[in-house]
């Protein structure tokens, strides 16, 4: 990995910045950037990084969706670079499910986002994607796109009743007790 990467976090003024997009994909600097942040995100054992996370301020982020002991019923899937992406339709419908942030260390919410959204965006070789995701990956989807809008998860909670201390959070999974979705997003 060329780029040593330090992750912002909630606070930092950086990570409220709206990222421009990206103008000329095929970028060697971009590129490079593409690869550190997938090696990254992959080492981290993550589900995604925006760009804006480490400070760079381009449009685009990683999704690197993967089954683990957190969080069993993600999908598997290639990490896949996402470049200047957008929803382009959403449902009405919302729900509510857990996530966390490597940017803000320590918390888990419940966060409401669209059951199912289309999306259009561009791959790291310049082909245009245009499909559709619901559940975890439609919320992985927005939870990155924020990022690149300078949002983070804790500015969509509703009440801080929906909010939980990481530790609080594992002892509610263990208990398996509380009658709420055991999902979440580590992003
Ligand atoms: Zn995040």
């Amino acid at each position: 990995m060329n780029t040593p990467f330090n992750i912002l976090e909630l606070g930092e003024a950086d990570l409220r910045r709206i990222a421009p997009p990206v103008a000329d994909i095929n970028d060697a600097v971009l590129q490079l950037q593409i690869d550190d942040l997938i090696t990254f995100v992959q080492q981290r054992g993550g589900m995604g990084i925006a760009a804006t996370q480490v400070g760079i301020n381009q449009r685009f982020f990683i999704m690197s969706s993967h089954p683990n002991e957190r969080y069993p019923y993600a999908p598997e899937m290639l990490a896949t670079c996402v470049i200047n992406p957008e929803i382009v339709w959403h449902s009405s419908h919302t729900e509510k499910d857990w996530e966390g942030c490597l940017s803000v260390p320590g918390l888990r919410a419940l966060v409401p986002r669209y059951q199912q959204i289309h999306v259009r965006y561009w791959l790291r070789d310049g082909t245009q994607v245009e499909t559709a995701y619901e559940g975890f990956m439609a919320r992985l989807f927005q939870h990155e796109l924020d990022h690149l809008d300078g949002k983070v998860f804790v500015d969509r909670v509703e009440s801080t009743l929906d909010m939980m201390t990481e530790s609080s959070w594992r002892s509610m999974l263990a208990g398996k007790s509380k009658g709420r979705d055991n999902n979440g997003t580590a992003v």
